[in-house]
């Protein structure tokens, strides 16, 4: 079921989201060689436990395994999930993805930024950059009367075009009173097709985007996905609400 929202919701939303933002905020300056990835996550963790919210991924899961961190802190090959570590040490040359989800008088944000961590190959640049073109390529497509299908095919035509892989197995979702709610929101599709668009939707938005073939793995920590060729992989994420006019970003600053 799709769950419109009303007007009041979105409010809500946009309250989590600028908690979203607040954490990308904060970490962005930490994203440096030196850092652990269990650091970044205590700062995001406490912006969010700050500004009253709650960490939405952080128990998220299966009962017996649930999802132990505020945020998911994934590198290099690592696609999304990444388990963040005191262990885990930024270093020159990586990209990093970071995923925040917060929850706030009931609704979530949910975003995800990629960072260069130094100097990266001119192509691994490209492939962090192609990524979150896709995401706002993808987003044009969000209006009433267009179809899911519109924004999927806007995503994948735009990594493909620059000869990058696209994943198919994970994709992007409804976001509202749950995390993740109806319906799928795939980063590849068909023009013309799948669900109708209507204003009140509330969407996140996730191009994960490979340096190579878009096949991936899951580790052994029964979290993380991996790409099965080892090349690099990039994630960019906003929630977003479809209106009778543009759609609006609710995970930044307006
Ligand atoms: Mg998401």
């Amino acid at each position: 079921m799709i769950r419109i929202k009303s007007d009041d919701e979105i409010a809500r939303m946009k309250g989590a989201g600028a908690v979203v933002a607040a954490v990308f905020e904060a970490v962005a300056p930490l994203m440096k060689p030196g850092i652990s990835t269990g650091e970044i996550n205590r700062t995001a963790h406490r912006v969010i436990v700050d500004a009253g919210a709650t960490p939405s991924f952080l128990g998220y899961g299966p009962a017996e395994a649930p999802f132990p961190a505020a945020t998911c802190i994934s590198i290099d090959a690592e696609v999304v999930h990444g388990i963040p570590s005191d262990s885990r040490i930024l270093e020159d040359g990586m990209i990093v993805s970071v995923d925040v989800g917060a929850c706030l008088d009931g609704y979530h944000g949910d975003a995800a930024r990629t960072y260069i961590i130094g100097d990266v190959p001119p192509r691994v640049k490209e492939l962090v950059e192609v990524t979150e073109e896709a995401f706002w390529k993808g987003l044009e497509q969000a209006l009433p009367g267009k179809r899911l299908g519109d924004i999927s095919s806007a995503v994948q035509e735009h990594c493909e075009a620059h000869g990058f892989g696209i994943i198919r197995v994970l994709t992007g979702h409804g976001v509202g009173a749950e995390l993740h709610e109806s319906p799928n929101l795939p980063n590849y599709g068909r023009r013309g097709r799948g669900l109708r668009l209507e204003a009140g939707m509330t969407l996140a938005l996730e191009p994960m985007v490979t340096l190579g073939s878009f096949n991936v793995a899951m580790t052994a920590n029964n979290w993380t996905f991996e790409t099965v060729d080892g090349l690099p992989a990039s994630h960019y994420e906003n929630t977003f609400v479809i209106t009778d006019d543009k759609p609006v970003v609710l995970t930044m600053r307006s």
